[in-house]
């Protein structure tokens, strides 16, 4: 985490009417709520007004005790927000434009130095001094962490990206999770190469496997994807895929993003294929590995977790252009009050729940 330096100058905000923040205390125990008067912005941190966020799958295994996570905890790292104050040295996005108060942002979940072995090497999602919003214990300078909350400080360090004002909002909020990963995962499994008549099997239709279909989809590749649910089935078909309850392989590219079909993935991938697990991001059995299948096939398989600013940007820029052919607007199946975080994760983790309950704070 960066510290920060005595020399360094803080900008201070007010806040009237304070802030909000729903901070998780633990398993079974509901949400409080913390009243942030004002924050101190170093040099190249924002401060966000969060429009909505949504709840992704993480928060709801979080809060039923299936992840480790250090309380107290503002959840959430799914949000699209307005920008309405800027430290003292300015701040600049993704993409190096300079970034302005009432700029309508996402951000990427991970706050990275820039400068660490890993970061220069293109990992900037494993910083040596890495934070991440929604995941982060709260602090006496930095309480409003997560996107179960009016407002988020934004650290220097994260990737922000501009966003459409037309672009509706259920859209956005998951790009910084489900759409950004997405990008990556495919991004690895293409290699550079046009998905153009691949074979792209793609393992769950949670939000990360839909976009994921989607976006191989339209780079021309034939996706197929499966999922247990019917359901799922049915609303994956209208994101470019086939959908199936079993696997049919040999694929050329396959996409695990349920943590529940690894060994089944690594057997359906073709010769020469290429398999991107994404999806085994909670403690699971070890999968056993057939060692001389993968080299006769002469299989790689590779692992993504999270995403660089450059895949959140990508992501964005695929939501606001070709990526409207597909219905991600309908992935948020209800929105919630903020004061009733505890009833949203209950309806977020409910058999048959949409793909994203959303929080709306204003
Ligand atoms: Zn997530
Ligand atoms: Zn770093």
């Amino acid at each position: 985490m960066r510290t920060l330096l005595p020399h360094e100058e803080r900008h201070d905000v007010t806040l009237r009417p304070s802030a909000v923040a729903k901070v998780w205390l633990g398993v079974g125990q509901p949400h409080e709520t913390v009243a942030v008067p004002g924050v101190a912005l170093s040099g190249g941190d924002v401060l966000v007004a969060i429009e909505l966020s949504t709840v992704c799958g993480s928060d709801v295994h979080t809060v039923q005790g299936h992840r480790s996570a250090p309380t107290p905890l503002v959840l959430g790292h799914e949000s699209v927000g307005r920008v309405i104050a800027i430290g003292d040295d300015g701040a600049v996005t993704a993409d190096g434009t300079v970034l302005h108060i009432g700029d309508r942002v996402v951000w990427s979940v991970t706050v990275s130095c820039g400068t660490c072995d890993r970061c220069v090497a293109g990992f900037t999602q494993k910083c040596r001094s890495l934070a991440k919003y929604g995941h982060e214990r709260i602090g006496p300078r930095w309480e409003l962490t997560g996107g179960f909350a009016t407002h988020v400080h934004l650290r220097a360090g994260t990737a922000i990206v501009r966003v459409p004002e037309a672009l509706p909002a259920a859209v956005l909020a998951p790009a910084s999770c489900a759409t950004a990963t997405a990008w990556a995962a495919v991004t690895r499994g293409s290699a550079g190469r046009s998905l153009e008549g691949i074979r792209v099997l793609v393992y769950g239709a949670g939000l990360v496997g839909l976009s994921a279909a989607a976006i191989a989809a339209d780079d021309g590749a034939e996706v197929t994807i499966v999922d247990p649910s019917a359901a799922r089935r049915t609303f994956a078909e209208r994101f470019g895929a086939t959908a199936l309850m079993e696997s049919a392989g040999p694929a050329d590219l396959v996409i695990e993003a349920s943590g529940h079909a690894v060994a089944e993935s690594i057997a359906a991938a073709g010769i020469g294929g290429t398999v991107v697990l994404v999806g085994s991001v909670f403690p699971a059995d070890p999968v056993l590995l057939d060692a001389e299948s993968l080299v006769r096939r002469l299989v790689t398989v590779t692992g993504v977790h999270n995403y660089t600013g450059r895949d959140l940007a990508a992501a964005v820029a695929f939501l606001a252009g070709r990526g409207r052919a597909f219905p991600f607007t309908d992935v948020v199946g209800a929105v919630h009050p903020l004061d009733d975080v505890d009833a949203a994760l209950i309806a977020a983790s409910a058999p048959g729940a949409p793909l994203r309950v959303a929080l709306n704070p204003r």
